[in-house]
């Protein structure tokens, strides 16, 4: 009946529990015997228990003990750990939500929903935003955590009749948001392709009265391109495998994935854990829950349609001659779905045009030039479109004057065996995201030891701002450098920028290219290759493509097709100023750069709670715990270095009062209890216990005890 022992070392004052309890799944104390065997079967619920706490061993054989116990969650101090469970356990039901409601952060197994209630709890007593930071690899569950949060505040949050209906666009924001933005990739099969940041806003009386949600770069190169196994986004096949007769025919789609040439770069149509029938439904709902009318659903569609018949233009032509456009059904569909002048888009399609001096030329493309063009087309209407209806969801959410808890979701630490420049972006975010986390971890210590009259003994730590500032400074940061190249006429190339990083920043302590490696890195490096020394470790980036995506060009001639569309949506995500503006466009990465530093900035201003998801295999498969996979992601998500920093001083804190309530016993003094000052009471009790000085310190509220051995030596003695 008890299928998840957790041990209470901890347990609070509010607990009045007379000696060592454990806890079962569902609340019920269960018998000392089992509560005994259970700390060595599923180990510690905490790290900073950990006896060698330096050692990576000790910390797997932790996460491993707790994982075949379907534990799932441990934490470092206040930070949850996850461990992707690959199958639905019995931990996330309503009586859960309640068990984890106004409880203090010890007194129940670790959970998602303590952390959730913890954040709710802070924001509303301490009037302070909170933010939740969920990081680690696809597939780790990050946005299945998101949910869950999202979910309990949903759930345990006061309401009232106006608040449901935002309840209900907050949740369904989610399934819009999946549908467009997450595809079937071989690491997930519902892979989110953009990162997320959503606030969650409270009224005063702490119920959910709105949201808003910031996007980070959309995949849109997967629009025109799958690898082989992987899909498109999930809306194309939802469309075309849910989408009613009648709304086909309009959009003169056929219902065969495997017609369209945008879909089947993966060979892979269907999906075994994924029903796109049962999700178009869900969809159409949401649609209609979050507010999109009927009119913005039709145009809405219409652009997905267009995106479609767009990949299936098909070009004739010599290599070296100029292209012509051979499939005039999809020219003739476009015209209609879009609201353009056909032959204005068929030449559009065919020619590029360019100002120079004031003056306007058109050049006719060649057949590589013109796929390009329409595939830039392609991806942009469909980057665009996504943000439309990311703005589109907040302008339904929004509410002024609230507290907030902000959810990040956003792609963790990625190392391909071909890395590009998406890799470097994520990669750069997620050292961002790593020095905020080392920076705001150091410093709630640090408060905490001052607050508690306690010297700081200073933690030696890598501190990453060196690699950030290689990728982002001004003029010699690496996106400068390519920004630099992108803007240079003549024959600047991806070579190129790789040779002005090796002139400019090849002295770097982390970064190396093929010219500049030594004998033995060089064989592992390639020509076009530069390495960077992440925190996390060292990847390879390929130079090829990073000019192209950076400047993510359209030329003018379909930009001014796409402003003459009747499609409202289009309209608004084309606008005509973008025509007259001399000026060049942001490139990618600078746009990217500005949007972290954005985002820092909120993160910064509020108080932030961690939870790292753990991927346990690569098979997505219940039960299965890959060692090396495992170490991996420790390694790169900083937990060994987390702990390091967290059990510094001392391993474990607590509130005098909680302290001698649980412990009270174990002096004839302060049994059955204690009149004078708590902090005396305590002093008296852990010298009656032979504590030595080094062992640990009186603050002002708390104990703090160096070592775990010896809480579990008083603990032991509980027993006897
Ligand atoms: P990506 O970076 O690719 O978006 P992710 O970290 O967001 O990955 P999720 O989509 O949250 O990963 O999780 C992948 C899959 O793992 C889910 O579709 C679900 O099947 C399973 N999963 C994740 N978390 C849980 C959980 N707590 N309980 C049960 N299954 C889970
Ligand atoms: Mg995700």
């Amino acid at each position: 009946p008890h299928q998840f022992i957790e041990l209470l070392p901890f347990a609070n004052h509010l607990l009045p529990l007379p000696s060592l309890q454990a806890v079962g799944s569902d609340g019920v104390r269960i018998s000392m015997e089992s509560a005994l065997t259970a700390r060595d079967r599923v180990g510690v619920q905490d790290f900073v228990l950990l006896e060698n706490h330096t050692s990576e061993a000790a910390f797997i054989e932790n996460l491993r003990k707790r994982f075949k116990e379907n534990l799932i969650y441990t934490y470092i101090g206040s930070v949850l750990v996850s461990v992707n469970p690959y199958k639905d356990l019995e931990i996330y039901t309503k009586n859960h939500m309640e068990r984890y409601r106004g409880v203090n952060f010890y007194e129940v197994s670790p959970h998602v929903y303590a952390v959730s209630d913890n954040s709710y709890r802070s924001m509303r007593t301490e009037h302070k935003d909170q933010c939740i930071l969920i990081s680690g690899e696809s597939g780790a569950g990050k946005t299945e955590a998101s949910k869950k949060i999202l979910q309990y505040y949903a759930v345990t949050c006061p309401a009232s009749d106006q608040v449901e209906t935002v309840k209900d666009r907050l949740l369904q924001s989610n399934p819009v948001l999946e549908a467009f933005g997450n595809a079937k990739t071989l690491r997930n099969d519902n892979s989110s392709r953009f990162g997320k940041y959503m606030d969650i806003q409270f009224d005063f009386k702490g119920a959910p009265v709105g949201g808003h949600i910031l996007n980070y770069l959309l995949e849109k190169s997967r629009v025109v391109h799958q690898n082989h196994g992987e899909r498109n986004f999930h809306i194309f096949y939802q469309l075309i495998e849910g989408g009613e007769e009648d709304l086909l025919r309009r959009l003169g789609l056929e219902r065969n994935p495997q017609q369209y040439q945008y879909l089947v770069k993966g060979n892979c149509p269907k999906v075994s854990s994924i029903n796109d029938r049962s999700d178009w439904k869900v969809v159409r709902k949401a649609l209609s829950v979050i507010g999109f009318s009927e009119d913005e659903v039709e145009e809405l569609l219409n652009i997905i349609a267009s995106v479609l018949h767009l990949g299936n233009i098909q070009y004739g032509g010599e290599d070296s001659g100029n292209a012509y456009i051979t499939t005039d059904t999809q020219i003739k569909y476009l015209a209609r779905l879009l609201g353009v002048d056909g032959l204005v888009l068929k030449e559009a399609l065919t020619h590029k045009t360019i100002i120079a001096k004031g003056e306007e030329l058109k050049s006719p493309l060649n057949l590589e030039q013109a796929s390009s063009a329409r595939d830039a087309l392609s991806k942009a209407v469909y980057g665009r479109t996504f943000t439309w209806l990311v703005n589109k969801i907040n302008v339904s959410l929004t509410y002024k004057n609230a507290s907030v808890i902000g959810l990040l979701d956003i792609y963790g630490f990625e190392v391909f065996q071909h890395n590009s420049f998406e890799q470097f972006c994520i990669n750069y975010c997620n050292e961002k995201l790593q020095q905020l986390f080392i920076e705001l971890t150091l410093k709630s210590e640090q408060d905490e030891y001052e607050a508690e009259g306690i010297t700081w003994e200073p933690v030696q730590y890598f501190n990453n701002k060196i690699i950030c500032d290689l990728v982002e400074e001004k003029f010699k940061g690496i996106i400068s450098i390519l920004d630099e190249e992108c803007l240079r006429p003549g024959d600047a190339s991806d070579i190129t920028f790789l040779e002005k990083l090796e002139n400019t920043v090849g002295g770097h302590a982390h970064l190396t290219t093929h010219k500049l490696a030594d004998g033995k890195t060089r064989k592992v490096m390639g020509r076009e290759e530069f390495r960077l020394l992440h925190y996390a470790g060292e990847v390879n980036y390929n130079v090829n493509g990073f000019l192209d995506k950076n400047n993510d060009l359209l030329f003018r001639n379909l930009k001014e097709v796409m402003c003459m569309s009747d499609n409202k949506i289009l309209t608004q995500c084309f606008d005509r100023a973008e025509l007259k503006d001399s000026k060049r466009p942001e490139t990618a990465a600078t746009q990217f750069k500005t949007s972290l530093a954005k985002l820092m900035e909120i993160l910064m201003s509020k108080e932030p709670s961690y939870v790292r998801c753990i991927k346990p295999n690569d098979a997505k498969q219940a039960g299965r715990f890959d060692d090396v996979l495992i170490r991996h992601q420790v390694k790169y998500l900083g937990l060994m270095e987390n702990l390091r920093v967290r059990r510094a001083g001392f391993a474990y804190r607590r509130h005098y009062e909680t302290f001698l309530q649980r412990y009270k016993s174990l002096c004839p003094e302060t049994w059955p209890s204690w009149q004078g000052k708590l902090a005396d009471g305590v002093s008296t009790l852990v010298k009656h216990l032979g504590y030595k000085p080094e062992e640990y310190k009186l603050g002002r509220s708390k104990i703090f005890i160096r070592f775990p051995k010896t809480l579990f030596a008083t603990e032991d003695a509980l027993e006897t």
